[in-house]
C-alpha cells in the first residue's frame, strides 16, 4: 500500500501539532507513540485511475445500458459478480416503475454494503442506466437512439467501482453503502416533456430506494452522488439542492478538496438546482445528500456531449475519475 505524499505532509503537520501541544510534564514517549498510531489511521489507500476508467470502459463495451436491454442485463451481471467479491453483502432491489409514458419498467438497484456492524455509514451512489433517448443530439434522427453514457451515468459508477475494490482491500473504520441506482435516465425526451410533473419521471430507481430502503430504517450520516464526472477539467459547482439540504456537507466536500489542492475544479461557486438522484433521496429518504456534477463554464449548462450519441469515452479523463475518486478516499478514510 503507498501514501500519496501529500497526505503524509498533512499526517506530518498534524503530528507535528499533536506533539507541540501534547508535550507537557508527564513526558514525551507516551504522546510519540499516540501519534504513530494516529499516523496510521490517516494513511490513505491511493485511488488507481486506470482502474476506474478500465471500469468506465467496460461498461461501455456492454452497450447503452438501456433498462430492459441485453447490453443491460449483461452489465447487471457483470457489476453483481465483481461487487460480490469486493463487499460483504450485496442487495439487489428488482422493482418495477411507471415510465412517462405509462409503460411500466423493470428497474434494478444495486446495493454493496462494507463493514455492515459500522452504525456510522456514508452512503455514495451514481445511476447506472443509459438514456434511451439522445434527445440533445444536434442531428433529430438520432433523438430516439440511445446514450452511449461514458459520463451519463459510467463516469460516476466507475469511480465508485473503484473504490469498491479498495474498500475490499483495506477496511475503512466506518460503514460504506455503494448505491447503484437504475432508471435515472427514463425522463421524457424533449418534445414529449409538457409540464412540470414530468420532472417526477426522472430518478425513478432512486425514488425506489427512498421509500424503500434496502435495509429497514437505514439511516446514513450522508451521503454523495456522482454524476459527469469524468469530462476533463472538470469544474463541480455547489449545486442548488445540495446546498439547501445539506450546506454542511458541501461545505466538509469542498474543504477537502481544497486541502488536497483540487480548488480549481472545487470552486467556491454555486451552480443551478438539479433534479437528480440526490433530489429524492434528501426529500424522501431524508438523508442530506450532495451531487457532484460537472457544468460548463460560462452558462452553466451540463458537459457538450450530454444527452447525445457522442457521450463515449473520448468525453472521459481519467485524471477527472482520479480528482473524484481521491476526495471520497479520503473524506472515507479520515472519519
Ligand atoms: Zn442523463
Amino acid at each position: 500500500m503507498k501514501f500519496r505524499s501529500l497526505l503524509f505532509f498533512i499526517s506530518v503537520v498534524f503530528v507535528g501539532l499533536v506533539f507541540f501541544s501534547s508535550c507537557g510534564p508527564s513526558g514525551q514517549t507516551d504522546s510519540n507513540q499516540t501519534d504513530t498510531k494516529k499516523v496510521l489511521r490517516q494513511s490513505i489507500p491511493v485511488f488507481s485511475a486506470d482502474s476506474a476508467f478500465s471500469y468506465v470502459k467496460k461498461q461501455i463495451d456492454f452497450g447503452p445500458r438501456v433498462p430492459g436491454s441485453k447490453a443491460w442485463t449483461t452489465c447487471a451481471s457483470w457489476f453483481e459478480s465483481e461487487l460480490k467479491v469486493w463487499a460483504d453483502t450485496i442487495i439487489i432491489q428488482n422493482f418495477q416503475a411507471r415510465a412517462f409514458n405509462k409503460e411500466v419498467l423493470k428497474g434494478r438497484n444495486i446495493v454493496a454494503v462494507f463493514n455492515p456492524k459500522a452504525k456510522k455509514r456514508l452512503m455514495l451512489s451514481s445511476h447506472w442506466d443509459s438514456r434511451p433517448f439522445a434527445d440533445h443530439d444536434p442531428l433529430p434522427e438520432n433523438h430516439r437512439k440511445a446514450v452511449p453514457g461514458a459520463n451519463d451515468g459510467a463516469s460516476g459508477v466507475g469511480v465508485l467501482m473503484e473504490i469498491a475494490r479498495i474498500l475490499s482491500k483495506e477496511s475503512p473504520d466506518i460503514g460504506v453503502d455503494i448505491v447503484l441506482f437504475d432508471l435515472e435516465d427514463y425522463g421524457p425526451p424533449q418534445d414529449l416533456q409538457r409540464n412540470s410533473d414530468s420532472e417526477d419521471f426522472w430518478g425513478l430507481g432512486s425514488q425506489y430506494w427512498s421509500r424503500n430502503p434496502h435495509i429497514e430504517n437505514y439511516r446514513a450520516f450522508y451521503g454523495i452522488l456522482l454524476d459527469m464526472v469524468g469530462v476533463p477539467e472538470p469544474r463541480f459547482l455547489q449545486e442548488g439542492f445540495s446546498l439547501y439540504y445539506a450546506p454542511h456537507i458541501v461545505k466538509k466536500v469542498w474543504t477537502m478538496a481544497s486541502n488536497l489542492g483540487y480548488s480549481q475544479y472545487f470552486p467556491q461557486e454555486q451552480g443551478g438546482y438539479i433534479t437528480d438522484d440526490h433530489y429524492y433521496v434528501n426529500k424522501i429518504a431524508g438523508i442530506p445528500t450532495i451531487n457532484i456534477i460537472h457544468l460548463e463554464k460560462g452558462n452553466n449548462s451540463f458537459f457538450k456531449h450530454w444527452h447525445t450519441i457522442n457521450d463515449n469515452l473520448d468525453s472521459v479523463d481519467p485524471k477527472s475519475l482520479d480528482i473524484v475518486g481521491t476526495v471520497l478516499l479520503n473524506l472515507i478514510y479520515s472519519e
